[in-house]
């Protein structure tokens, strides 16, 4: 069953990649970021989750069968792409010991996927772009959390931002900084792969110029219904006033949605800003973007599945990822963390 599903991705995977790459060749070989961000489509974004979040997953669990699965779609992705790993060849996986779960009852091995785009300029500088991917696994009653939104939507539209890159790469035009795309393990448990990657990091932590994290960017938050059009930001100001600024220069030119800062008030009780990956580089002093559409009735339930994705919205907000990161990469001073 396993290896049949595996095969099927893959089969759809290509079956995407070599459609586009035929159309995008034919375009011109003077493509511009904006061609690239094109790239990322709803379809193709719905492809990817509907199997990444299936019940064949059985809710991504760290360190269960299903995380596991979850973990070889990520991998056969970036081999089927042409993009290697920073670790050595065709090994994606950055372990994990079951010891450094503490806080699990019965914990098991598990692993951060990681794919690496090095750049043509300063490749000793990395952009990190971050999503985890496991989820809460099955309950008692047998109910699969399939977590299409929690994080399946961040997670997918990292393999889409990487199929951009790579397609700018193939064509010259591949960033000047390099870029790590992070799917980290363990989050919902308590963030233990993002915390796991900064105490063990790939790439030293001083040359990390900033991570952009996406967790939860498939839907609208009940709030939201009237304009739909926005996406949370948080934490983009914290540490570099530089980032933000840019964050809202990318946006402002190159995609128009609404930028919302509520969540990033200091005294707003959610906390969200400590509650996902990015809090592990954000405490490192490494400026960070933490990505969000704000919870929703499905959140942390069953009911988070595929089928309830806006994929329109959740391609937009990965082009603002992919237009940040492109900007980031390619400026010519790096940005520093300037609220120090
Ligand atoms: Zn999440």
């Amino acid at each position: 069953m396993k290896y049949l599903l595996v095969s099927l991705l893959t089969v759809l995977a290509v079956s995407c990649n070599s459609a586009q790459n035929s159309a995008s060749k034919t375009i011109s070989e003077n493509l511009s970021r904006t061609d690239y961000a094109k790239t990322i489509t709803a379809e193709e974004l719905k492809t990817h989750l509907y199997i990444f979040a299936d019940d064949a997953m059985k809710g991504r669990m760290t360190g269960q069968k299903g995380q596991k699965l979850a973990a070889e779609y990520l991998r056969n992705f970036y081999m089927d792409e042409g993009i290697p790993s920073p670790i050595e060849e065709k090994n994606y996986y950055q372990n994990i010991p079951a010891s450094y779960f503490e806080r699990m009852s019965d914990p098991k091995d598990s692993e951060n996927v990681v794919a690496f785009i090095k750049g043509s300029e300063k490749p000793d500088e990395i952009i990190v772009l971050s999503a985890h991917y496991d989820h809460v696994g099955v309950d008692e009653d047998g109910n699969i959390y399939n977590g299409a939104d929690d994080d399946g939507s961040g997670t997918v539209a990292l393999l889409e931002i990487a199929e951009a890159f790579q397609q700018a790469v193939k064509d010259g035009n591949g960033p000047k900084r390099s870029i790590l795309f992070l799917h980290v393990t363990g989050e919902e448990i308590g963030l233990y792969g993002s915390r796991y990657y900064t105490e063990n990091p790939i790439f030293p932590l001083k040359n990390t110029v900033c991570n952009l994290n996406t967790d939860m960017i498939g839907r609208v938050d009940p709030d939201k219904t009237d304009n739909p059009n926005y996406i949370y930001l948080i934490g983009s100001d914290k540490l570099s006033q530089e980032l933000h600024d840019l964050s809202e220069e990318v946006n402002e030119k190159y995609i128009n949605l609404e930028l919302d800062y509520k969540y990033n008030d200091e005294n707003d009780p959610n906390r969200f800003y400590y509650r996902s990956d990015h809090y592990n580089f954000a405490k490192n002093n490494i400026p960070v973007i933490f990505y969000f559409n704000g919870t929703h009735e499905d959140y942390h339930k069953p009911t988070d599945t595929a089928d309830k994705i806006e994929y329109e919205l959740l391609a937009k907000r990965a082009q603002l990822i992919f237009q940040t990161a492109w900007e980031v990469a390619n400026r010519e001073g790096r940005i520093t963390a300037d609220k120090l």
